[in-house]
């Protein structure tokens, strides 16, 4: 059972599951001379906070001399032109996707399934969508302007050889305060979706995801069952000619999974937001809008979710690995196996740096009291156990076991990262025990 945090002292993560500080730290940004009065007049160390989605172990302060830079009410468009736009790092990103969509314009990248997050704190962590064509929203960063434990502002571009450290930065080199995004036409998308054996998801998602701009699918490994998206422009929209299931039989998968759901969470009405979560899948029409509209379907619900980025040239042996799992030990888990690859990035930091992957995601929802299942947190373990043996790199804003994974091996540009960090802030004054942790010496 969870203690629920003082909502009236603390500061809490999105879902009001967790406490991040007291009140009294935290600091509401509203103009450049707000956050440096912030930062000159205080001894401890800062943390910028977005929208608080992360786990809260990025998120958290260590001393009561630390303060929260509350970055939300730091929103909004600063300029734009031809190719380009420039937000406050606390603008959400649905801001972004609709007023671009309003100018005819768009991001070149998927979005993540919500788009709540903030611009800062989504690029801090490399919050990604779907394609091979494409990597995250950090990688249509044109230029970021950042305010140091000094109180002075730095601009950094791609003409910057340290560019590529500061665009994904887990919030531990200064405050972001703007960042210019490359646009590009907007364009309407067409998705078709379809319910599979997963048969067909192992034979098939990597070439899909080579021949549509957009993929992403859904994985229910004890009944070797699979739903399959796929988007592209509506001009290069051609439909897979993909085995479908037999009308009615994906519906006892669903059936199954709201079983298992039930059980673990209890809810106290038939139509709520984690019932959603899968109910929406009997839904198999083929859909047309732009592409948030399509991929931001997410039913944020209080949850653990983990994410692991496993190199694609892996994805078989990671399905082996998971099926293993599933074939000693099945139903534990009430929330399909969730698959997304996303394409090279350059940021130093990327779980994707300079190769493609595939992202495997597990979610296990809190009970309508706070507490959660014990078998869905020993699977996650066991799957983090068996992906990170195989070299998986976790996603910096979700849950992992932080011990496992040996940093300088999985990032090897982590030491010119540190030497950034070194140069940047010197003090580590935005260090927090989790950055600590990662960038600290092998
Ligand atoms: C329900 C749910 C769905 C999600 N879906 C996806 C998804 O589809 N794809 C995906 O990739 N991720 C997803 N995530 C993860 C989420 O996108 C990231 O955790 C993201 O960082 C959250 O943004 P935020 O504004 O809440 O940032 P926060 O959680 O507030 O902060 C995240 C990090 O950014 C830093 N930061 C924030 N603002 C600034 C700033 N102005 N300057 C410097 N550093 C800053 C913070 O210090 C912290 O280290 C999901 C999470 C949840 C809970």
């Amino acid at each position: 059972m969870t203690v629920r945090p003082d909502k009236h002292r603390d500061v809490t993560n999105w879902s009001d599951t967790e406490t991040i500080c007291d009140h009294e730290q935290a600091i509401r940004i509203v103009d450049e001379e707000v956050l440096r009065s912030a930062i000159c007049a205080s001894r401890g160390r800062i943390r910028p906070l977005g929208k608080r989605y992360s786990s809260v172990r990025l998120l958290d302060l260590t001393q009561s001399s630390d303060i929260a830079a509350l970055m939300d009410e730091y929103a909004g468009m600063v300029r734009y032109d031809a190719n380009s736009v420039t937000y406050k790092s606390g603008t959400s990103l649905h801001v972004i996707y609709d007023e671009l969509k309003a100018m005819g314009r768009m991001l070149p990248h998927a979005p993540g399934v919500i788009a709540v997050q903030s611009l800062g704190g989504a690029v801090a962590t490399g919050t990604h969508g779907q394609g091979l064509l494409q990597c995250a929203i950090s990688d249509s960063i044109l230029a970021i302007k950042l305010m140091l434990a000094d109180g002075s502002v730095m601009t950094l571009d791609a003409s910057d050889d340290e560019f590529d450290g500061v665009r994904l930065n887990i919030g531990c080199l200064g405050v972001v305060l703007e960042m210019t995004l490359l646009t590009v036409p907007y364009a309407e998308h067409i998705c078709s979706k379809v319910s599979t054996s997963d048969e067909v998801l192992f034979d098939q998602f990597i070439q899909i995801n080579h021949q549509h701009e957009y993929a992403k699918c859904w994985w229910f490994p004890d009944e070797q069952q699979a739903m399959i998206w796929y988007s592209d422009a509506v001009q290069d929209w051609r439909p897979e000619s993909l085995d479908a299931l037999a009308a009615g039989v994906f519906s006892q998968t669903i059936d199954n999974s709201l079983t298992l759901m039930g059980q673990d969470i209890r809810p106290d009405h038939a139509d709520c937001k984690p019932y959603q979560t899968v109910t929406r899948f009997r839904d198999e029409h083929t859909v047309q809008g732009s592409i948030p509209d399509i991929w931001c379907k997410g039913i944020p619900v209080p949850q653990i979710n983990f994410e692991i980025a496993v190199d694609l040239d892996q994805f078989a042996d990671a399905i082996e690995a998971l099926k293993r799992i599933h074939r000693d030990s099945p139903q534990r888990t009430h929330y399909p196996v969730i698959l997304r690859c996303t394409g090279p990035s350059s940021a130093w930091l990327s779980p994707t740096l300079n190769r493609p992957v595939c992202y495997f995601g597990f979610v296990v929802y809190y009970a309508t009291d706070g507490g959660i299942s014990k078998a869905g947190m020993d699977y996650v373990k066991q799957v983090e156990l068996a992906l990170s043996a195989l070299g998986g790199r976790p996603h910096w804003g979700k849950y992992f076991d932080v011990t496992r994974y040996r940093w300088q091996q999985l990032y090897p540009e982590l030491g010119r990262f540190v030497a950034l960090k070194h140069k940047l802030d010197p003090l580590n004054r935005f260090g927090n025990a989790f950055s600590d942790h990662v960038l600290a010496p092998a």
